[in-house]
């Protein structure tokens, strides 16, 4: 790997990059990447609805998967269409099991047993919002 021989304790020039690309994003690569994530699960959850709807009703319970930023999480959230179709009316609300809200981002509007519905806040929320699969 190469190093600065002027500098050699600067970090690798991968991380300093990495660095630099947040910087000119405005969103601190973390929370980007955090938010990537969840906006992942929201389209496969799209294709969840769009197969829902194709043969059920609002009233049949259906298994999403949680929408929080942990990429290996593959928890099941049983919602009915007509709760998903409220937490899609908003792109910065996202549904996710209880205790998977990450509060450095985001807020939980909405607690039952069974899903929490949080929103997105601050750079996290224009992050989302501009990349919402309805707009
Ligand atoms: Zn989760």
């Amino acid at each position: 790997m190469w190093r600065n021989p002027w500098f050699p304790h600067e970090p690798p020039l991968s991380s300093h990059a990495e660095r630099k690309a947040s910087y000119f994003c405005g969103v601190d690569y973390r929370e980007e990447r955090l938010a990537r994530n969840e906006v992942l699960f929201r389209n496969v959850n799209e294709q969840i609805e769009q197969a829902a709807m194709s043969q059920g009703t609002d009233e049949h319970v259906y298994e999403f998967f949680c929408e929080c930023s942990n990429i290996d999480c593959s928890l099941r959230l049983p919602l009915t269409l007509g709760v998903y179709e409220e937490i899609r009316s908003d792109p910065r609300l996202f549904v996710v099991a209880p205790g998977h809200e990450l509060p450095e981002i985001e807020v939980v509007i909405r607690r039952n047993t069974e899903y929490h519905v949080v929103r997105k806040q601050g750079e996290a929320a224009e992050l989302v919002a501009a990349r919402d699969p309805r707009s």
